[in-house]
Formats: C-alpha cells, sequence, structure tokens
C-alpha cells in the first residue's frame, strides 16, 4: 500500500459512502450546500459526543491546540503520552499510520489492551421482538476504520462499541449517562468489515491524487443516512421538472427511472410508467402550462360539511431537545412551547385570535396545555393542518397531565386535518407543485397576497428557525428577547390565519 495516502476517518467514510463526495470535498468544497438541517445535526452531534465523554467516569481529552483546525500532530504525541501513562479513559484519542489518521470519540484501558467507543447522536430502540434496531453500515465502517488505524500502531484492540442515544430511556428529572446512551458491541460486523479497508484506501489514493472529477452517477444512497451535500452539483445536467421533483414517489424508485431515461416530465407522462392519478396531475399541469385548478367540488363540500361551529385552527411550535430535559420526555421528544389559535364562533361571526408563548427557561407544558383547555372548549371542531402531529402532542400532554387528560383527549379526537382537501387531491393547481404543505399551498393559492408571504415576516419564516430561536430566549437581552418573541407570535400566528384562508378558499371552490 502507497504511504501517500492522506486520509482521515472523516474521508474514508466519506469515500465509503460514495467517492465523489470525498473528491469534492477536497477540490470543490464550495460547492457543498451546508443547510439548517446540516448545522443542526452538527450541533446535536457535538452536544452528545461532549456527554458520552463522562460515561466511564473521570477522562481525560486529548487538547486539539486550540486552532481552527486540530493539531493532529500535537492530537497524536498527547495520546501517545496519555497511553503510555495507562489513563483509564481518553477521549479524541488521536493516532496516525502510514497518512491515516484518525479521532477516537472514547478510548477505554481494559485489561492488556484498549476499546474502541464511537459515539453517534442517532438514537436506537428496542423492536417489538425485544432486539434492537440494527446499527447503520456506515458508523460500523467509521468504527472498522478506526480499528484498522490502532491495530497497525501495535495497539491491541480488545473491543469495538457503537454508542449511541437510548430512544427508550425517559428522563426522571436527573440525566442517568448509563441509560441515556445505549451501547452495542459490533466486533462481528467490524470483523467482516476489515478487509474492505485496504482496497478503499488505496482507491481514495487514486482517487483524491487526481484533479479530474469522478464519473460516479447518481445512485440510491445520494439520500441516505442524509440527503448529500453535493446533490446540486451532481444534478445540475437535469432539467427542471424531472423525475426528482415528483409527488412522493420513493426515491429509489426514482433513480431507478432516472437510470431508464424516464427524467423529464415529459418522458415520464409517455413512459406510463406512473400509475399514481396525483402524480400524473402534477405532471400534466406542468406540462400544459395550465393556469387553471382541479377542483372536485363533491369531495371538498363533503369534507367541509365534516367541520362545524365554533370551528377552531389550531397550529403548534416545537423544540425537540436531544439530551431530554424536562421529566417523562426521551431523546428528541417534541416539546410544545407556542400555539396559535384562530376560531369563529358561529356562521358568519367575526375571527378571533388566542396564542400561547412559553416563558423562557421554564417547562413550557403545564401552561401550555392549561391554556389549551382554557381556550377550546370540549366538543368543539378542531382543524390543524397535518393533524398527526397536533394530536401527538396533544396525547403527550394528556399523558404527563393526568388531571387534565380528559379534555386534552376530548380536544383531540375533535381534530380535523385540513390537509386532506389537497393530499387527498381534491384540489390542485400547478403552483403547487410536488408539495400540500402549507408553505406550498398557501403562495399557491394567494400568489399575490404579501399579507400572507413568510418572506415579509421579520426573522422567523419556518418552524425550524422558530425551534432554534426559542431557546436562546432565556440567555437574551430584553429588548432582543421582547423582538423576537413578538417575531415568534407573528409568525406562529401567520400559520393558523393561512389555515383559515385555505379554509375560505375550499368554501369558495365548493361554491359555498
Ligand atoms: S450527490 Fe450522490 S453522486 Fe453526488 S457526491 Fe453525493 S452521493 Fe455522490
Amino acid at each position: 500500500m502507497s504511504n501517500q495516502t492522506n486520509l482521515s476517518k472523516s474521508k474514508y467514510c466519506a469515500i465509503w459512502q460514495c467517492p465523489k463526495i470525498a473528491w469534492l470535498r477536497k477540490y470543490m468544497p464550495d460547492e457543498a450546500v451546508v443547510d439548517e438541517g446540516v448545522r443542526s445535526r452538527m450541533a446535536e452531534g457535538s452536544e452528545v459526543g461532549d456527554l458520552a465523554m463522562g460515561l466511564f467516569g473521570d477522562f481525560v481529552e486529548i487538547d486539539t491546540g486550540g486552532g481552527d483546525v486540530p493539531d493532529i500532530t500535537k492530537m497524536v504525541a498527547g495520546t501517545a503520552a496519555e497511553m503510555a501513562k495507562g489513563t483509564p479513559v481518553i477521549c479524541e484519542a488521536s493516532v496516525t499510520y502510514n497518512g491515516l489518521y484518525c479521532a477516537v470519540d472514547i478510548l477505554r484501558k481494559t485489561g492488556d489492551g484498549w476499546a474502541i467507543y464511537e459515539v453517534k447522536s442517532s438514537t436506537k430502540r428496542r423492536k417489538d421482538d425485544g432486539t434492537y434496531e440494527d446499527d447503520k453500515e456506515i458508523y460500523v465502517a467509521d468504527i472498522a476504520y478506526q480499528k484498522y488505524v490502532l491495530d497497525h500502531c501495535g495497539v491491541n484492540v480488545t473491543g469495538t462499541f457503537l454508542v449511541c442515544l437510548n430512544g427508550d430511556y425517559i428522563f426522571d428529572g436527573r440525566l442517568d449517562l448509563s441509560k441515556l446512551f445505549y451501547i452495542s458491541d459490533v466486533s462481528g460486523e467490524v470483523a467482516n468489515e476489515i478487509a474492505k479497508i485496504e482496497p478503499k484506501v488505496a482507491e481514495a489514493g487514486k482517487l483524491l491524487a487526481s484533479n479530474i472529477e469522478p464519473a460516479v452517477d447518481l445512485h440510491e444512497n445520494c439520500n441516505k443516512p442524509y440527503p448529500c451535500a453535493f446533490w446540486r452539483h451532481c444534478t445540475k445536467h437535469i432539467p427542471a421538472q424531472s423525475v426528482f421533483d415528483v409527488y412522493r414517489i420513493p426515491f429509489k424508485k426514482k433513480i431507478e427511472l432516472y437510470k431508464k431515461g424516464r427524467i423529464t416530465f415529459k418522458a415520464l407522462l409517455a413512459s406510463g410508467e406512473l400509475k399514481n392519478e396525483k402524480q400524473r396531475r402534477q405532471l400534466e399541469f406542468a406540462v400544459g402550462n395550465r393556469d387553471d385548478a382541479y377542483v372536485n367540488r363533491e369531495e371538498i363540500a363533503g369534507f367541509l360539511n365534516s367541520l362545524s361551529y365554533p370551528l377552531y385552527f389550531l397550529d403548534f411550535e416545537t423544540v425537540q431537545p436531544v439530551i431530554p430535559i424536562y421529566p417523562g420526555t426521551r431523546p428528541y421528544t417534541q416539546i410544545p412551547f407556542q400555539y396559535s389559535l384562530h376560531y369563529i364562533e358561529n356562521e358568519g361571526g367575526p375571527l378571533k385570535h388566542s396564542e400561547f408563548l412559553a416563558v423562557p427557561g421554564t417547562d413550557p407544558r403545564r401552561a401550555l396545555a392549561e391554556q389549551l383547555c382554557a381556550d377550546i372548549p370540549m366538543n368543539v371542531c378542531v382543524t390543524a393542518y397535518n393533524k398527526a402531529f397536533e394530536c401527538t402532542i396533544i396525547k403527550r400532554l394528556a399523558d404527563t397531565f393526568p388531571d387534565l387528560s380528559e379534555h386534552l383527549l376530548n380536544i383531540r379526537e375533535h381534530i380535523f386535518d385540513l390537509l386532506v382537501p389537497f393530499q387527498s387531491g381534491f384540489y390542485y393547481n400547478r403552483a403547487m407543485g410536488n408539495s400540500f404543505s402549507i408553505k406550498s399551498v398557501l403562495p399557491a393559492l394567494f400568489p399575490d397576497d404579501p399579507g400572507l408571504d413568510y418572506h415579509n415576516l421579520d426573522q422567523i419564516h419556518n418552524g425550524g428557525e422558530a425551534m432554534s430561536v426559542f431557546p436562546k430566549l432565556a440567555s437574551m437581552a430584553t429588548e432582543e428577547r421582547e423582538e423576537t418573541r413578538r417575531n415568534l407570535l407573528k409568525y406562529c400566528e401567520l400559520d393558523t390565519f393561512a389555515m383559515v384562508k385555505v379554509w375560505e378558499k375550499l368554501r369558495e371552490a365548493a361554491g359555498d
């Protein structure tokens, strides 16, 4: 094997996933799209990694040198010194062999050797049959690479373990790291993976030495475990309105159609491969440049007749702490901190509004649940947009507060879903494209109304921004906090006002 290959663990994993990712990271890093999802996964990873360091008691964390880029030489020397001392737990333990480098999240002294613990912020849950979900193959490849490097440095690796968050852990007010994390022994899977390392490293050496972009076509792993950051770069040759924009085709099927040359909407329509009525309608409206709307008046009227006055329009905003902070919650449990509620008490009556926004730094659940019960009487008709979310939130609140449970479950039982007319194909226009989310449907129904345009809001324009700003409120200066609170309230209010407007449009369409 060439000793010229300089390869870190993350580069190796990139090669493993798709060789082109590693090449693009080296030669065209600016082509990567780092969105909110990527940033929040990185933040979660680092929060979980920091916490996991304490999993086995006292530990020594190897000093990265303090610069923007870790000082690998210093880290390797620091690790060697700690290992020589027999330090029981070394975090970010760094080793190199023949140009290959890795930093082990946790290296733990075990008898005459060392065990590798790789920490991931994903959750692992027990299945109904008592077994646990399988580990992602990329995690195993990652750990195998670390073992390979350590083995070749002469370290006796006595075990290889994957540390994930235990998705079944319920926080009881005192964080128990031994229960928060689920540790799996992946020695068997790692042993199977080891043989693949040298060929991959050789491949990486050749690939990264050349400045010619590798000819790797799109494949079914381009969105695994997450959509690839270079997707935009790799799809530059694909025309607008392609198979990748069609409503609800599984990604694997999209790749299959792409490889068969069924790429444009026209080609897809001509192929006759799409049997789904909503998919065909999307394509026909787009290809025909149609400005009318498909309206099934009867079905829309039937849906509207299932609603009754007083009529409520409800929307929650939530945070999703990776490490649970409120009793009774698990990693990533959605915690409601805000809602907006529009309502009309009787036919022709005025539109009224109520809202809730938690006091920063407090557990928002009890106050929110109490106000929700005060704001929504029992046995009234409540609408939500994509009701599964609101129903889940309310059910959790009911489980948490048994004294409010009857009222909360009554609200939940009377929730109707405003998404239904769109998702069921009762109403469609070309501007909706392949999405029936409120953020797509609203501008499609009201293209020229600046008051209904989320872009015209200040600071908070979507649920992700609301989720990320709320936890920061507690540490903001008063003026900034007040302004951010106002922006949160305006954002959530627009969500339910949008629902009212959508409902009105449906009434119009049904000829009401
Ligand atoms: S989009 Fe697909 S082909 Fe392109 S770099 Fe990413 S994984 Fe590889």
